[in-house]
C-alpha cells in the first residue's frame, strides 16, 4: 500500500494524529493529553522499529547503539521541543536585533539552560545592529488607488515624512534594468523576478536597491523572495553599495507584483507612494548565549551546535530560527536527561543577529579564534525544522565516512541521508577561519513559504518533525562528541 515501510506508515499516522489536534481544536489540556498520548505511542513504536532496523555492518558503532536508541527514544516519548518553541513563541514574539524582545528571550533561555542542568551557562556579548521598521504603506495612487501589501526591507532608510511619490518601472532582471538606462531616473523600479532558489533570487533582494539607486531611482520595490503564498511578503536584509545613494525599499507580494506587471504590460502608467519611516539607530547590546555539556575525557575538544536566535519583526521567527535553536539545544538537554557525558565537550549556541548583521556568528568567531583547532565539529540548524531528512556534510572524505557510518543510527527515522554540503550563516565565519567541518541539519519541507514572513508561527511546525530532529541532532552530536577517535 503506497509503498510505505512499517516505520514511514507508523510516522506519518503520527503525524497526522499530531495535526488533527490542532485542526479540531479542543481544550488546551485535552490537546496536550491527546498529543501526549501520541507521542507515547509514536516513542513506543520508535523504540520497537530501531530495534527491529537490520543493524548496520559498522562494528565500530556497536558500543554506540544502544544510547543512541536512547537519545531517539526520549526524543519520541514527549512533545517537549514543540512545547518549549512554543512557550519562546508566545511569550516573547518577534526576536529582532536591538528590541527588548531579543534580550528577554535570552534571559529567558539563560534561565531554561540552567533549569535542564547544561554546564558553563553564559551570555557573550555581542554589539548589535538596531533598525526599527516603523509605521510604513504602499499604494497604488494613479490611475486609480489601491493598497499593496508591502514590508520594508531591513536595514532599508525611510522616506521622507510625507512618503515618496514616483511613477513605477518594471523590470524582471538587472539586465532590464541596466537596457532601461536613464529612463530609470526619478522611477520606483519593481524587481519582478519569480522565485527559483534562494540564492539566485535574493540577490535582487539584497543589491537591487543600490543597483536601481545608482541609475537614479527614487525608490526600490522586490517581488517577495519565496514562492506564492497567500499574498504573503517576506522581509529580508539589503545591502547598501557605499558607492550608490540610499534609496527605501520594501517587498511587495507575488500576486501583487504579477498585477503590476500585468497593468504596466498593458500600457497602464502607474504612480505609487511609499512611506517607510524605517531607521537606523545606534548599535545595541546583545548576546550569543551557550550552554555545554563538558567533555569526560577531551573537554578542551567541542562539538558546536546551534541556530540563531535573532529573528524579523513580523512572526514569531518560529521556523527562522527558534526551532533550529530549539532541536539543537535539546540535544544537549537530552543528554544530561540519560545521564549521557561523552568523551568530548557538546556546546549549544543560540546565535544573535543572523538576520541583519551576522554579528553573533563573527563575534563567536573572534572570541574562539585561539580554540577552533579544539572544534571537532559544528553543526547549524537554520533551514525550518520540517521532516529531518538527514545531514549536509562538508568536510575531508574520512570524515565524510565517519559521519554516513553514523547517520545509519537514524535509519529508523528515516534520517540518514547525508548530502553534498553542510553549513550555515552563523558557523560560516568560524568555520571558514578555522577549516572546520560543519554540518547542517536536512528537511524536508516548505521552508521559503513562510520565511521572513507574518505567517512564520508555531503551528507551521509538527511536534514529532521537532522530535524527530532533536533525537537525530543529538545521535549525531553524541556519536561524534564520543567516539575514541577524534573526527577528522
Ligand atoms: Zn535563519
Amino acid at each position: 500500500m503506497l509503498g510505505l515501510t512499517p516505520a514511514r506508515a507508523i510516522d506519518i499516522h503520527a503525524s497526522r494524529q499530531a495535526t488533527r489536534v490542532s485542526i479540531t481544536r479542543p481544550t488546551i489540556s485535552a490537546m496536550r493529553t491527546r498529543l501526549l498520548q501520541t507521542f507515547l505511542i509514536a516513542g513506543l513504536l520508535g523504540l520497537a522499529v530501531q530495534a527491529q532496523s537490520p543493524a548496520s555492518s559498522v562494528t565500530w558503532l556497536d558500543p554506540h547503539r544502544e544510547p543512541a536508541s536512547r537519545l531517539l527514544g526520549e526524543a519520541m516519548s514527549s512533545p517537549f521541543a514543540w512545547e518549549r518553541l512554543a512557550e519562546l513563541g508566545d511569550t516573547f514574539g518577534h526576536r529582532l536585533s536591538g528590541s527588548q524582545a531579543l534580550e528577554d528571550a535570552i534571559d529567558w533561555a539563560v534561565e531554561q539552560m540552567q533549569k535542564d542542568g547544561l554546564e558553563n551557562v553564559r551570555k557573550e556579548p555581542v554589539k548589535v545592529p538596531h533598525w526599527v521598521r516603523g509605521q510604513e504603506s504602499l499604494e497604488i495612487v494613479a490611475p486609480r488607488r489601491h493598497t499593496l501589501v508591502m514590508l520594508g526591507l531591513g536595514n532599508s532608510v525611510g522616506t521622507p515624512p510625507d512618503g515618496i511619490e514616483a511613477e513605477l518601472l518594471v523590470v524582471r532582471s538587472f539586465d532590464e534594468l541596466q537596457a532601461a538606462g536613464a529612463s530609470v531616473k526619478g522611477k520606483m523600479v519593481l524587481f519582478n523576478v519569480p522565485f527559483t532558489t534562494y540564492g539566485e533570487t535574493v540577490r535582487y533582494r539584497g543589491a537591487g536597491p543600490s543597483r536601481a539607486a545608482a541609475l537614479g531611482a527614487v525608490a526600490a520595490l522586490v517581488r517577495s523572495v519565496g514562492p506564492p503564498g497567500l499574498r504573503t511578503p517576506h522581509t529580508g536584509a539589503l545591502n547598501y553599495d557605499p558607492a550608490a545613494p540610499q534609496i527605501p525599499a520594501a517587498a511587495v507580494t507575488t500576486e501583487d507584483a504579477d498585477r503590476l506587471q500585468r497593468m504596466v504590460d498593458r500600457g497602464t502608467t502607474l504612480r505609487l507612494r511609499l512611506e517607510m519611516e524605517a531607521q537606523m539607530l545606534p548599535d545595541a547590546d546583545s548576546y550569543n548565549v551557550v550552554g555545554e555539556i563538558r567533555g569526560r575525557e577531551l573537554p578542551d575538544e567541542v562539538v558546536v551546535l546551534g541556530g540563531h536566535f535573532d529573528s524579523w519583526d513580523v512572526g514569531t521567527g518560529s521556523t527562522d530560527d527558534g526551532g533550529g535553536c530549539i532541536v539543537t539545544w535539546e540535544a544537549l538537554r537530552l543528554m544530561k536527561k540519560l545521564s549521557l557525558r561523552p568523551r568530548r565537550t557538546v556546546r549549544v549556541v543560540l546565535w544573535t543577529n543572523e538576520e541583519n548583521g551576522l554579528r553573533g556568528g563573527t563575534a563567536y568567531r573572534d572570541r574562539y579564534r585561539d580554540q577552533l583547532a579544539n572544534h571537532v565539529l559544528m553543526l547549524e540548524s537554520d533551514s525550518g525544522v520540517f521532516r529531518p531528512t538527514g545531514f549536509g556534510f562538508s568536510g575531508s572524505d574520512a570524515g565524510r565516512a565517519k559521519i554516513r557510518d553514523i547517520a545509519t543510527l537514524l535509519r529508523g527515522i528515516q534520517a540518514d541521508r547525508i548530502g553534498p554540503s553542510g553549513g550555515g550563516a552563523d558557523i560560516g565565519p568560524a568555520v571558514e577561519a578555522g577549516k572546520l567541518a560543519a554540518m547542517s541539519l536536512e528537511v524536508d519541507g516548505n521552508y521559503f513559504l513562510i520565511h521572513h514572513t507574518p505567517a512564520d508561527t508555531i503551528d507551521k511546525i509538527d511536534p514529532m518533525d521537532m522530535a524527530r530532529a532533536s533525537g537525530a541532532i543529538a545521535v549525531m552530536a553524541y556519536v561524534v562528541a564520543e567516539m575514541p577517535d577524534r573526527l577528522r
